[in-house]
């Protein structure tokens, strides 16, 4: 079926409607129309390939919610009607440990939603800034929240279980004091999601403009990056610290932040690497620099049910798909409070 999406044809060029195929549903999946997709920074760093690699046309997306429009002979978890989300993974080796753990994110033939092989035409995936998507039952997550907001939950299916999976890792909770470092998409997610955990939240941001606003979103401090004297207040004291900036910078301010014992997880994927840490800064407190990448379907859906029940949802800026171009620029700027989300019936009108 051919149907209408806005996407790129090489990394120099701007965003523009395309025509792209999706297949007919078989006996495993769901065929959903797409309501909303948010804009995650892994969408930028793909259209303009700066992580290498990007196959084109590329359509990218994946913080996407819709209603179901029609299923395989064979599903049973969903039926036509059900709201219903798509998150960073439309499919797996199902057979690996990882898929036996249910964390079918770190499987190594995890297949993402878009830029990653498939037979379906044109030989790679494409992802949620268009009118539909078919996709294994599987990786669909029921969306409990009211309909009314949908556009607002878009986010949590990658910026909210990117966050959550490590929060819930790392054991955060009452008693724990935990630094979100960046406050965009990502980061105002981890903010909501620790602070609903019952931790102690710490907000790093650069943007003098996000001091009140990370309060409200319910930091218990917020703390200017830029500002030596303000960081060094809370040194040896974190728990946990995750990461979530988009680009290099020096992680041993941040290291020194963590009490013995304490981690700090990277989320954050910048194109290029951060200067390398200094090896003392871990072995004389014993801290730990990790990484965490999204999050299984079974806790995506553990998250979106957290969330419902928690009434949380992604602070947004609903934009029509012809904006997107300049939603990148603004998003580079760190001028979104805090997730862009294409309102998908743009589409077509
Ligand atoms: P975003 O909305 O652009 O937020 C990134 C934040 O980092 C900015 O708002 C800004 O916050 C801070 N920042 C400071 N200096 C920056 C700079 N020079 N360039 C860019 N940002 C800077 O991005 P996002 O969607 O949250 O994604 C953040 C990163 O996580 C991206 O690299 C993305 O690809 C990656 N990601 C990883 C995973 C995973 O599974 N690990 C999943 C999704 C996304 P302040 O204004 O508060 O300083
Ligand atoms: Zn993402």
């Amino acid at each position: 079926m051919t149907i209408k999406a806005f996407g790129a044809v090489a990394a120099d060029q701007p965003l523009g409607p395309l025509n792209i195929s999706r297949r007919a549903p078989s006996a495993h999946d769901i065929q959903i129309a797409i309501d909303f997709c948010g804009v995650c920074h892994s969408d930028l760093h793909t259209v303009r390939s700066e992580w290498a690699g990007t196959l084109y046309p590329c359509v990218p997306g994946h913080e996407i919610v819709g209603r179901v429009t029609a299923v395989g002979e064979h599903v049973t978890k969903f039926k036509i009607g059900d709201l219903v989300g798509v998150g960073c993974i439309v499919d797996s080796c199902k057979q690996c440990a990882d898929c036996d753990d249910n964390l079918e994110n770190y499987c190594d033939h995890m297949i993402g939603t878009y830029n990653a092989p498939t037979t379906d035409a044109p030989g790679h995936t494409l992802g949620g800034y268009a009118e539909q998507i078919v996709v294994h039952e599987r990786y669909v997550l029921r969306i409990r929240h009211p309909q009314t907001q949908l556009a607002a939950v878009a986010p949590l299916l990658c910026a909210g279980i990117t966050t959550y999976s490590p929060l819930r890792h790392w054991n955060v909770g009452p008693g724990k004091k935990v630094g979100i470092v960046g406050i965009g998409g990502l980061g105002h997610m981890g903010i909501k999601l620790a602070h609903a955990m019952g931790a102690y939240v710490v907000a790093f941001t650069t943007s003098e403009s996000k001091r009140d606003a990370a309060k409200a979103l319910g930091a218990d401090d917020v703390v200017i990056s830029k500002n030596a004297d303000e960081v060094a207040k809370h040194a040896q004291s974190f728990d946990l610290i995750v990461n979530t900036v988009a680009a290099p910078h020096d992680l041993d301010a941040l290291l020194s932040l963590l009490k013995r014992d304490g981690t700090m997880t990277l989320v954050g994927a910048p194109a290029t690497n951060h200067p390398s840490p200094d090896v003392f800064n871990l072995i004389m407190k014993r801290r730990t620099l990790a990484g965490s990448m999204i999050g299984g379907i079974l806790e995506t859906q553990e998250m979106l049910d957290f969330c419902a029940k928690n009434n949380i949802v992604s602070d947004i800026e609903l934009i029509r798909a012809d904006e997107i171009n300049t939603a990148y620029e603004r998003m580079l700027k760190g001028d979104v409070k805090y997730r862009f989300v294409i309102d998908n019936a743009t589409l077509t009108r």
